[in-house]
């Protein structure tokens, strides 16, 4: 159900916000009408655009599953942290951001960004600062660099209507995301955080749940600990030395393979190979042999 909070909508997205759909927000500001992260469904987005009117597009990441419906807007301002906007300018560097290689898979990968997520290459947008309070009419906005999930990922806080919007730290059971070539554990870490630690009266996350009428308090924790937990998991399954095939046919983030296929085991591999990856610069593993092995 959408929900309004002064100026702001929250804009409940299909199939409750799960990917490949996502929560969007709109902001009535004055002069200029914003929808952040428009993916949450083409009928909404459609309406949106004819009945009320968008200004500007705000997105709070490069993320496929946050800009399906940008080509609505295509007359529209985009906003997004410079950081992000690289895999937005061409379809190559996108694939390329997500680690996707072999050109069968960017084949597959490169079909369903253009014709699911209606991926348009972009040549021109407007980039956030960090900590920058955008003003539009009385409705104020803060953005809050909040890297990790992707280098330039933003979250933005409504300090009238104490609102925070969290993008894609988004307090699911199944916990952060940081597969990326440039995702980072460390950073998702902190902007987990920073995000716990901020003043609100109402959290909207991207997906699933979406709205919080209340302080998340424990969901921050257990969204936190899962990173640990993964961490955990990956040690005790080397107890013995293990290949990155031994390793990835455990299933240890996932639980058990999933479908489709191709999506989960790329997806597993990625959040795996980014945990041994850190393992390994923390010194707590070494490759020898073609097998990880615990120091
Ligand atoms: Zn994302």
């Amino acid at each position: 159900m959408d929900v309004q909070f002064g100026k702001i909508r929250f804009i409940c997205g299909e199939s409750g916000g799960k990917y490949p759909f996502n929560h969007s927000v709109y902001l009535e500001g004055g002069d200029c009408r914003v929808v952040i992260d428009p993916s949450c469904g083409l009928q909404k987005m459609t309406d949106l655009k004819q009945k009320e009117g968008v200004d500007q597009v705000w997105l709070s990441h490069w993320h496929e599953d946050h800009m399906a419906f940008f080509f609505l807007f295509e007359n529209s301002t985009l906003r997004i942290s410079e950081r992000d906007f690289p895999p937005l300018t061409d379809i190559e560097i996108f694939l390329d951001w997500y680690g996707i290689t072999g050109e069968p898979l960017r084949a597959i990968w490169k079909d369903i960004m253009l014709n699911n997520f209606n991926y348009r290459p972009q040549t021109e947008a407007t980039f956030f600062k960090d900590k920058e309070t955008v003003e539009l009419g009385s409705l104020k906005a803060q953005i809050i660099a909040t890297p990790g999930h992707t280098p330039g990922h933003l979250s933005f806080y409504f300090p009238e209507e104490e609102v925070l919007f969290l993008g894609d730290y988004d307090l699911t059971t199944f916990g952060p995301w940081y597969g990326d070539v440039y995702s980072s554990i460390e950073d998702t870490t902190q902007s987990i955080r920073l995000l716990k630690s901020l003043p609100a009266r109402r959290w909207i996350a991207a997906h699933n749940t979406g709205l919080f009428d209340q302080n998340p308090g424990p969901l921050w924790d257990h969204y936190e600990n899962v990173i640990y937990q993964r961490e955990e998991k990956i040690l005790a399954f080397l107890k013995e030395p293990k290949s990155i095939e031994e390793i990835l046919s455990a299933w240890l983030i996932y639980g058990k393979p999933r479908e489709p296929k191709e999506f989960f085991e790329f997806s597993e591999r990625a959040l795996a190979g980014k945990h041994l990856d850190y393992l390994q610069r923390q010194g707590r593993i070494v490759l020898h042999e073609g097998k990880y092995v615990k120091t």
